[in-house]
């Protein structure tokens, strides 16, 4: 599969169907929220994303709105204010944990389409000086220093390599 052109609205929206953002096929989570490191179907590199807190924030703002119209009820008077605080309080905790998952999937997918972080890598490319480019920054978090010239990338990446492991184990 051709990695030349990437639509922004379909990655979107694959990711928001929790599926992987360039074939639409491949599930994108293992589990709850935790992202398959790469794509089952298409083969592509998932473990590079940073959708970080940018869908909690995505969350809070769709959930404000639609608690901010229940709140608005309580002064009309036009609900039982027992039953309208018992739906909002059900609307507060249901609904962010349901649409998490497909509004991270959205965040990968707009991530994908605009090459950010880990989606820089063209097929073809030298992977490794890709992959090594968006580990560093993980290396940097934690005070590892790695070499950055790139005679030095094979021993980067299998510095790379080990460090995800052990982040995974
Ligand atoms: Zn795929």
């Amino acid at each position: 599969m051709t990695d030349a052109a990437r639509p922004l609205w379909p990655s979107i929206l694959n990711g928001l169907a929790c599926r992987c953002p360039r074939c639409g096929k491949g599930r994108l989570y293992r589990r709850y929220l935790r992202v398959v490191p790469q794509c089952p179907e298409c083969g592509l590199e998932l473990s590079g994303h940073r959708a970080d807190d940018l869908p909690a924030y995505i969350v809070v703002t769709i959930v404000g709105h639609i608690l901010v119209v229940g709140l608005f009820h309580f002064s009309v008077g036009a609900w039982n204010p027992a039953v309208l605080l018992a739906l909002l309080v059900a609307a507060a905790i249901i609904v962010p944990v349901a649409i998490l998952p497909s509004v991270k999937g959205a965040v990968v997918g707009l991530q994908y389409a605009l090459r950010l972080h880990g989606f820089a890598v063209e097929e073809g490319e030298d992977a490794a000086e890709g992959v090594l480019d968006r580990r560093r920054g993980d290396h940097e978090d934690i005070g590892l220093q790695l070499p950055a010239e790139r005679q030095d990338t094979r021993e980067s990446y299998k510095l790379a390599e080990a460090f995800e492991e052990t982040r995974d184990a």
